[in-house]
């Protein structure tokens, strides 16, 4: 039977860094149509089959047990807002009655200010993966600079209604010249602060025949 948690194929736990100032849990949630030559979770992003789904009651009761130790829960990806279900997902996981985080790329404002409207999301965090005109590079030709641009003009006028639930974050990726993260900063308007982050080179994305000896 199809469910939303189909898609989820990762739970961190507890989490010091994924909210900055909350103690948080994560989902991940798998697929991404992008290809980023950096991308930290390539597995999860583009081979989620060779991971299990999570178990739904499980996961839900172990996040219903340290409701009161956490702050908040995270739905990262991949790219949550490339899943088909990712509506219900949100509703699953908010009568739990912790505040929700969603990372993004920023590449479905539509559905963003959706959720945002339903209550469904509490605290967007979009990546701004550097200038514009870079993005074809960037994300390994899936996303056209003119697209970026104007996803981004919409989400930039929704944070302006809403400055407190946007953070916006860029990773500084070795492809980024210290001019790049100028324009990046100047792209993003000046009343949000950008959260830069340390890239961390990811581990090489196993063979289907290496992962399974690794994690049968
Ligand atoms: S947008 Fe994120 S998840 Fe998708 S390929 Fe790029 S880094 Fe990976």
């Amino acid at each position: 039977m199809s469910s939303p948690w189909n898609a989820v194929r990762g739970f961190e736990r507890v989490s010091l860094c994924d909210w900055p100032g909350r103690v948080s849990a994560v989902l991940f949630v798998a697929g991404c149509p992008w290809r980023c030559p950096t991308c930290h979770n390539a597995v999860l992003a583009w081979r989620a089959h060779l991971l299990a789904p999570l178990d739904r009651e499980a996961t839900l009761a172990d996040l219903r047990r340290r409701r009161l130790w956490l702050d908040g829960l995270v739905v990262s990806g991949g790219e949550p807002t490339a899943a088909p279900e990712l509506e219900a997902l949100l509703e699953d996981v908010a009568r739990l009655g912790l505040p929700v985080k969603l990372d993004t790329n920023g590449s479905d404002p539509a559905r963003l200010e959706a959720l945002l409207a339903a209550g469904l999301v509490d605290t967007v965090a979009v990546d701004v993966k550097g200038p514009w005109s870079r993005y074809p590079e960037l994300t390994g030709q899936a996303a056209s600079s003119e697209a970026v641009e104007a996803w981004f003009a919409r989400i930039f006028a929704m944070a302006k209604q809403k400055p407190q639930q946007f953070l916006f974050r860029c990773t500084r990726v070795p492809q980024l010249t210290e001019e790049d993260l100028a324009q990046v900063r100047k792209q993003v308007p000046e009343m949000f602060p950008v959260h830069w982050q340390e890239f961390i080179p990811p581990r090489p994305i196993p063979l289907e025949t290496e992962y399974a000896q690794t994690h049968s």
